[in-house]
């Protein structure tokens, strides 16, 4: 207990290494310090808040080779289907991507079937097979090369094993280009935005789905808050700042949805778990994620189904952003 107190303290005070994405300040406060909730060990991160904008961030931020230790490709296999019938989960996740795609069709400037998709870290393509379905054209980009074998497998489509930044695809070429959680997971948020802009054609759709840190739920839950996921979330948006920095990168009319109380099951788990947490910071078994079951399918459309309705009138943890490029093609980007 007194050296994981230890390391807690030494935490605090670790000096911060990065500055705010959106506003460029590096002067922030401590926000959450908190383990790897689903994978364990002893390691506490450490997320500040930036003083000036709210903007959160994780700082500071670990090697590239200690970030790899915390992704495995187990979440993508967990979802297979077997033989031949979907899992569970798979269904969960298939009607989750099926309205998230008819949402997107919808905020296309031209008929779906004559669209062109990219989804940025497009996992095992589920979304993508979801806008195949409806008519549209849809290629991905994944590095996680289990991942992208599914995805191709999934949709016979293009999938690169490529970040967006080095991908080198030719620009104003897609209809719409999504990342869905995924901003939140990467190095320079910015950069990315500005690429993705690059490859829309004028009047084309940017599509983001990322955890709301200015939630109630966010608040309420603190380093127990599921879509927290330290350190794989390097940063937490609110609407507002997000919204100023999809502006600042040379995106239109940016709109919201929302989707609360989506991870409260998980949120509550990690709460109650980390209450007999033992000294090592373990998870217990209990409270890792498990496949299948149909009461558990049934339960899970039934809170998207009651989280997209509260949505129209409540800010949630989850939120989804839609925005367009300019008409004309001529947007500023880059300025801070
Ligand atoms: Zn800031």
């Amino acid at each position: 207990m007194s050296s994981n107190r230890t390391k807690d303290l030494s935490l605090e005070n670790a000096p911060m290494t990065l500055a705010c994405c959106v506003c460029g300040t590096p002067k922030a406060s401590v926000w959450r310090v908190a383990p790897d909730h689903i994978l364990g060990g002893e390691t506490r991160f450490r997320a500040v808040r930036c003083l000036r904008c709210g903007t959160a961030r994780l700082d500071p931020r670990p090697s590239d080779a200690e970030m790899s230790r915390h992704y495995t490709t187990e979440t993508y296999a967990r979802a297979e289907d077997r033989d031949g019938a979907p899992s569970e989960l798979a269904r969960r996740l298939n009607e989750y991507n099926r309205r998230l795609a008819a949402r997107a069709a919808a905020s296309l400037n031209r008929p779906v079937s004559e669209s062109r998709t990219l989804d940025v870290g497009c996992g095992d393509g589920r979304f993508l097979a979801a806008m195949i379905a409806l008519g549209g054209q849809a290629e991905g980009l994944e590095t996680d090369p289990v991942a992208a074998a599914l995805a191709r497998r999934r949709t016979g489509g293009q999938i690169h094993e490529a970040p967006l930044e080095q991908a080198s695809l030719p620009g104003a070429s897609f209809d719409l280009v999504s990342l869905l959680h995924v901003l939140e997971h990467v190095p320079d948020p910015r950069v990315t935005l500005i690429e993705a802009k690059r490859l829309l054609k004028p009047g084309g759709t940017l599509l983001l789905a990322l955890p709301n840190a200015g939630s109630l739920e966010a608040s309420v839950f603190g380093s127990t808050w599921y879509p927290l996921d330290l350190p794989r979330h390097f940063w937490g948006f609110s609407p507002r700042t997000l919204a100023r920095l999809v502006e600042e990168c040379g995106f239109e009319a940016p709109a919201f949805r929302h989707f609360p109380l989506l991870f409260l099951p998980q949120s509550l788990r990690y709460s109650l778990s980390s209450k007999d947490r033992d000294p090592k910071g373990e998870v217990p078994a209990s409270a890792s994620e498990k496949g299948g079951g149909r009461t558990k399918t049934r339960v899970f459309l039934s809170l998207l189904t009651l989280s997209e309705t509260l949505g129209r009138h409540f800010p949630g943890e989850v939120m989804e952003m839609t925005a367009q490029t300019p008409q004309s093609g001529i947007g500023v980007g880059g300025t801070r």
